[in-house]
């Protein structure tokens, strides 16, 4: 993980028993449960823009910010499929910026799939581990049907992690979002 996402991450976290500065929801272990919160998914598209993830620089942290609190995307697959109507709803960013943004999430349709997989924002899964996990397993597609006991034969993986790795695959929510980057171009396999 890039030292910049730490530091977001460390101001993000405010003593327990408190709310969330964003959704005001009650805070679990520093951290905000809700994960329709606009703060969370704008993190999580920021990291999937970020280099070592689809690389799509045209959209920064404040811009991911905007398009949460807008609610026009509450995963990284709805970037993707954003209406000429949602791209005027951002009418504080300049054309050029959106006709970049445009061209960098076309081209983000090749990443390989180390950087897909640091994208889907897995606990315990940063670029290091995303790499080696496709080194290991070759496609996404495959890394989805791995048993948790293979997957803790790969260094960095302990039961936590191989947990985390399998209920994210089959997380609805998560399906869903690999649905929609099928359907816009993306393989796993
Ligand atoms: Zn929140």
């Amino acid at each position: 993980m890039f030292p910049v996402f730490k530091i977001f991450e460390k101001l993000f976290k405010v003593p327990s028993g408190s709310k969330c500065s964003e959704c005001q929801s009650l805070l679990k272990d520093s951290e905000c449960p809700n994960m329709d919160c606009p703060l969370k998914v704008a993190y999580w598209i920021a990291r999937w823009c970020s280099q070592a993830g689809l690389n799509i620089p045209a959209i920064d942290l404040p811009l991911a910010k905007r398009m949460a609190r807008l609610h026009l995307v509450i995963h990284p697959g709805e970037l993707y499929e954003l209406s000429e109507g949602d791209w005027q709803r951002l009418d504080d960013v300049t054309g050029a910026v959106k006709k970049e943004a445009k061209r960098q999430l076309e081209e983000s349709k090749n990443a390989e799939h180390t950087a897909l997989l640091y994208g889907f924002r897995i606990d315990g899964v940063d670029a290091d581990l995303a790499k080696r996990l496709v080194e290991t397993f070759g496609r996404i597609s495959r890394l989805r049907e791995t048993k948790a006991e293979q997957l803790q034969a790969i260094k960095g993986v302990d039961e936590c992690v191989a947990v985390a790795i399998r209920k994210w695959f089959r997380d609805s929510f998560n399906r869903k979002m690999l649905k929609i980057l099928d359907r816009n171009g993306f393989r796993f396999d």
